[in-house]
């Protein structure tokens, strides 16, 4: 099921079912996109009264975004540029937190990659936006660590969290909440 309405307030909602999470939640992506998610159990009497309950909270989410500067869509020279310049940092950045942390990956590819800033598979290949060169430096350390924890811990479970906010020094949250502020231009 996805269907959207519209809100008098918000304007329009995204409603989608899913099956993995246990409650009603709310997401304001920073393009102004609104996602009201819940489980099938749960009806949307009940998932339109939490909503509700949200709406100031979702405006001024909304009017946060607004006031921020956006970021303009790089052309494609300037893609070739934050390429050049990702080639030749990210990998040299990535093993050098590998040999610092003992967080051992198998291969690094840098991808212009638009929906993640780094993701690892399986077999430990790491894969990296381009778009992370846009990042400040401390911010893209962080993405790296994530991804050399995923070595270990292919999920977000607990255990990954609690590694990764070890080596972070106990500010992975705070690193996390930072990151959001930024979007793969
Ligand atoms: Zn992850």
């Amino acid at each position: 099921m996805l269907q959207s309405f519209d809100h008098p307030r918000l304007g329009e909602i995204i409603l989608s079912q899913t099956r993995r999470s246990r409650r009603v939640s709310l997401s304001v992506h920073p393009s102004g996109r609104i996602r009201l998610s819940f489980p099938p159990y749960i009806s949307l009497k009940r998932a339109l009264a939490f909503l509700e309950s949200k709406v100031d909270w979702v405006e001024a989410t909304l009017q946060k975004y607004k006031n921020r500067p956006s970021t303009p869509k790089p052309n494609s020279e300037q893609i070739e540029a934050l390429r050049l310049k990702a080639k030749s940092y990210l990998p040299a950045r990535l093993e050098e937190l590998s040999q610092i942390t003992g967080l051992k990956y198998n291969k690094v590819t840098i991808r212009a990659a638009r929906t993640k800033w780094g993701s690892c598979t399986g077999q430990n290949n790491i894969s990296l936006s381009l778009y992370l060169m846009t990042l400040p430096k401390h911010l893209i350390d962080y993405v790296l660590l994530h991804e050399l924890c995923h070595t270990v811990h292919h999920n977000h479970s607990p255990k990954f969290h609690a590694l990764l906010d070890k080596i972070l020094g106990g500010k992975e949250k705070i690193l996390a909440k930072e990151l959001r502020l930024y979007s793969i231009p």
